[in-house]
């Protein structure tokens, strides 16, 4: 899988993955994409249409407002717009993310993670999936995994699990690990029952012996 080079869209699909699965956030993305060409058009629809295109996805209510809040901050907040008081002017209409790549990984994060309702893993999908860069997402699969594995410590805030993930990665591999642990926590262990008779990683997994 290649970096899709799409920022804004993998921002908007992330927000619609949460609470569904992913077959129903598929449908909310592509219902959106048809029914708006432009992400301007989505941010300055009324929030109803942008609501009623994603309903399939779930909670509605809650991403369509999320979803035009994020479009409008990136409107208003682009990087050239920051005083050195901290303040924003930017012109309210420019929509970009194109610049991502062009700053530092650190500046591009906290960019990210200071959007609405942008944490540590949207921003980590935004930035490994449509650039390749070095993040990690760490979701509910990913971590569980890697804490019955011994490589994130238990009970640790998803902040630290992140900065955790992104020390024993080796640069280039990003995507492989985070593809490989997410299949691994659907396939084989899983939240309840995880299936160690079958799994490959029994051996060097110290979880092993809690389920028998
Ligand atoms: S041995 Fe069990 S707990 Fe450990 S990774 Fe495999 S399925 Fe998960």
């Amino acid at each position: 899988m290649k970096p899709h080079g799409h920022p804004i869209a993998e921002l908007i699909l992330t927000v619609l993955s949460q609470s569904t699965n992913d077959r129903n956030r598929d449908v909310a993305y592509l219902r959106l994409r048809r029914r708006f060409e432009l992400w301007e058009q989505v941010r300055d629809a009324p929030v109803a249409e942008v609501e009623e295109a994603i309903r399939p996805g779930g909670i509605s209510k809650v991403k369509s407002v999320r979803i035009q809040a994020i479009l409008r901050a990136i409107s208003e907040r682009p990087p050239e717009a920051r005083a050195d008081d901290g303040r924003w002017s930017g012109s309210g209409t420019e929509l970009s993310l194109d610049w991502l790549p062009e700053v530092s990984l650190e500046q591009a994060r906290d960019y990210l993670t200071a959007l609405p309702g942008v944490g540590r893993k949207t921003a980590a999908c935004v930035l490994l999936f449509a650039y390749g860069l070095h993040d990690v997402p760490v979701d509910t699969h990913v971590s569980r995994v890697g804490m019955r594995l011994g490589l994130l410590r238990s009970g640790a805030p998803f902040e630290q699990l992140h900065d955790q993930m992104l020390a024993l990665t080796p640069p280039g591999q990003e995507l492989e690990l985070h593809v490989n642990l997410l299949r691994h926590g659907r396939r084989t262990c899983h939240a309840r029952s995880p299936e160690c008779r079958e799994c490959a990683l029994a051996r060097m997994c110290p979880s092993r012996r809690l389920f028998p």
